[in-house]
């Protein structure tokens, strides 16, 4: 298969002193993206946050009630009140209590998971550029990362993938859609690859972004759990349901994964019970996630619309941001945005300069759009 210039990295494995090197702004050893840091930001006014993927339109009004209510609960911790939403997500998913795990955001489980599997060092698969939280994790506590370039149509080269699992190979991480680049790999490829590499390696699935979708149950690996293979599967209260600062998420897969994590840390200790309660509400409020869906979908394709008027060759997303190549350094760029009153991302992507937006409201977008017209001209 054809591969981009994204494959000009080539296959580079990691260091565990990564998380120092960026700490002290050295750059880091490996890997296609370097993220810019988001200091320059902390000193401008932000008018339009399009930074960080998250849902201008959350929390649900009925996420925010049940919160307020629960407030007053704040004296008890969450053991007890947890299986009502364990119950709620496991009908959802259709698979059994036991094997959903709550957790504070999905930060927790990408990390947690990163910890349980890699504490003895081994190595790390994933597509490059991906979403590395649990990459990261893993390498701080020396384990290695087997990047692998995305196809010229930036879903995944499982074939590659495949081929680079060795005998030190503790997971391979997928996240599906992709962060930074909005698309998605067709679930049957993703099943296909499951069903051959899942004897020898388990396979992590990020769905951040899967409700997004028109059709999310089509493509979501959650029947790979319930047909019994080795998948782990995260999902998270931060996007459709607009809750990122309220941190909640939940992992789905097989018993003894759960127990793998629960035998190590307890991850209902990180969730407070007003979080509880407004995970649930917002759950049952199915409006409110259709009409989220909606909003962004509107948002998307008007910034994608626009970008493609700018010339700036975006890449098509199904997700709530997107990525599209710039012709300047990615710092000046999020520093020239800034200015402007817009928060974006910049990210280096095999030494090629990008930015990433996220899907804001039509306000934010619209300035979005003047001040990137402004800043690319
Ligand atoms: N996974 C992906 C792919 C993400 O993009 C993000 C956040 O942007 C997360 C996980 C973290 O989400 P949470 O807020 O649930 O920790």
């Amino acid at each position: 298969m054809k591969r981009t210039a994204l494959a000009a990295g080539g296959i580079v494995t990691g260091t565990s002193d990564l998380f120092a090197r960026q700490a002290f702004g050295m750059t880091p050893l490996n890997g296609s993206i370097f993220r810019e840091d988001f200091s320059a930001l902390q000193t401008q006014d932000i008018k339009a946050r399009l930074l960080a993927n998250e849902n201008p339109w959350g929390p649900s009004p009925k996420a925010v009630a049940a919160i307020a209510e629960s407030a007053s609960k704040g004296n008890r911790y969450v053991y007890n009140s947890s299986i009502k939403l364990v119950e709620l997500l496991a009908e959802k998913e259709g698979v059994k209590t036991n094997q959903v795990l709550l957790a504070a955001g999905s930060t927790d489980i990408l990390e947690k998971t990163a910890f349980a599997l890699c504490m003895k060092g081994g190595n790390v698969i994933s597509g490059d550029p991906s979403y590395l939280s649990l990459v990261r994790t893993a390498q701080a506590i020396g384990a290695k990362w087997k990047n692998i370039p995305l196809r010229s149509d930036y879903t995944y080269d499982l074939d590659a993938m495949e081929k680079s699992i060795d005998a030190d190979t503790k997971l391979i991480y997928l996240c599906n859609p992709n962060n930074p680049t909005g698309t998605l790999t067709q679930i049957d490829d993703i099943k296909k690859f499951v069903k051959k590499v899942n004897s020898r390696v388990p396979v992590f699935i990020d769905e951040a972004y899967m409700e997004l979708l028109d059709k999310p149950g089509e493509q979501t690996a959650v029947g790979l759990i319930k047909e019994g293979y080795d998948v782990i599967l995260c999902r998270t209260f931060s996007k459709i349901h607009g809750m990122a600062g309220l941190r909640i998420g939940y992992m789905v897969a097989p018993v003894e994964r759960v127990k793998m994590i629960q035998g190590l840390v307890r991850t209902e200790m990180g969730i407070s019970v007003t979080s509880l309660e407004g995970a649930m509400a917002s759950l049952k409020d199915v409006a409110f996630q259709d009409s989220s869906r909606q909003n962004i979908k509107e948002g998307r394709e008007y910034t994608f619309g626009e970008l493609k008027k700018l010339g700036l060759n975006p890449i098509a997303s199904c997700t709530n941001f997107i990525l599209f190549p710039i012709q300047m350094p990615t710092k000046d760029f999020v520093s020239k945005m800034a200015e402007k009153g817009v928060g974006i991302r910049g990210f280096e992507i095999y030494n090629k300069p990008y930015g990433r937006v996220s899907i804001g409201t039509p306000d934010e977008l619209k300035l979005f759009v003047k001040s990137l017209t402004a800043v690319v001209s």
